[in-house]
């Protein structure tokens, strides 16, 4: 599934970049030509995530026996160093324009290509953010929000083209190239930013942790306590680990059974769930940790 995902963006990206740089092409624009170079990255990106997603899917193995699920942040890192790149290449691009002003082709077909161009993305975003949260992807969904931003930025290229054309104020094509760089700069801030949190061993969000902890309260019967809950996610893996407290003359066997019993029901609520027990006599009791229903 993710990686038809992952094609289909390389395939979309392709198709938006050749009406792009069509756009641009006619118009003369700057600030098409940094809205079509900003499709290059979008290209780089599709590649990297569909690399990306491949590797994730690998199940683990000796040598990564936590499985590959940390690929995808690899990508999402490059891709964000990408995007700041082309954000550079933009203001350069702008700075040009600002200095030495040319006249824009005011061409309908270039307006309406980039137009066209727009929608495709806009529509593709929208799947690749839900089907990539669906999926639990961190490259598709750092890929679809992208594309979000690609959308709002390339709209109001267009509003601003046409009005440089209808006032002939030449140097509002450079500040619009420009204000194409900010957005960019800024996403790809995000997108690096979340790669690299997620390196980090980030943990669940606050509702998550609250319903794994429900989660244990309610089928941990037999135990006294548990404490010490920690949380981290590698790509769609989450890794949740525990002290549990069970009675100190409790069989092994029947300890056992219980955190059973636990990491079951947890793989219900979290897709994908790893799950380590450690468990203890009651004399380690914490009594600050989930009490038992
Ligand atoms: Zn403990
Ligand atoms: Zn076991």
């Amino acid at each position: 599934m993710t990686t038809r995902l992952a094609l289909g963006s390389l395939a979309v990206g392709l198709a938006v970049l050749a009406l792009k740089v069509l756009a641009a092409y006619l118009t003369g624009s700057i600030a098409l030509t940094s809205d079509a170079l900003e499709s290059v990255v979008n290209v780089a990106t599709a590649i990297l995530a569909l690399v990306a997603v491949r590797l994730a899917a690998r199940p683990a193995d000796a040598t990564l026996q936590y499985g590959y699920g940390k690929a995808e942040y690899f990508s999402a890192v490059i891709t964000g160093v990408l995007i700041v790149v082309a954000a550079l290449l933009i203001f350069d691009q702008a700075w040009r324009g600002f200095v030495t002003p040319h006249a824009i082709v005011p061409d309908p077909w270039g307006i309406g290509v980039s137009i066209i161009a727009t929608v495709i993305n806009a529509v593709w975003a929208y799947f690749l953010v839900r089907l990539g949260t669906r999926e639990r992807s961190a490259a598709l969904v750092a890929d679809g929000r992208h594309l979000y931003t690609d959308v709002l930025s390339t709209a109001g290229v267009i509003v601003g083209v046409v009005a440089a054309i209808v006032t002939g104020y030449q140097p509002l094509d450079a500040i619009l190239a420009a204000l194409v760089g900010i957005a960019i700069l800024w996403s790809g801030w995000h997108v690096v930013w979340n790669s690299v949190i997620g390196l980090m061993d980030v943990s669940v969000e606050p509702a998550r942790l609250s319903q794994i902890k429900d989660v244990i309260s309610a089928s941990a019967e037999g135990a006294i306590e548990a404490h010490d809950i920690r949380t981290r996610q590698a790509g769609r893996l989450t890794f949740i680990e525990f002290h549990l407290v069970v009675p100190g003359t409790m069989s092994v066997e029947d300890a056992h059974a219980i955190c059973d019993r636990i990491e079951g029901r947890l793989r219900e609520t979290v897709a994908d769930a790893q799950v380590t027990i450690h468990v203890e006599p009651e004399n380690k009791a914490k009594h600050s940790g989930i009490v038992v229903l």
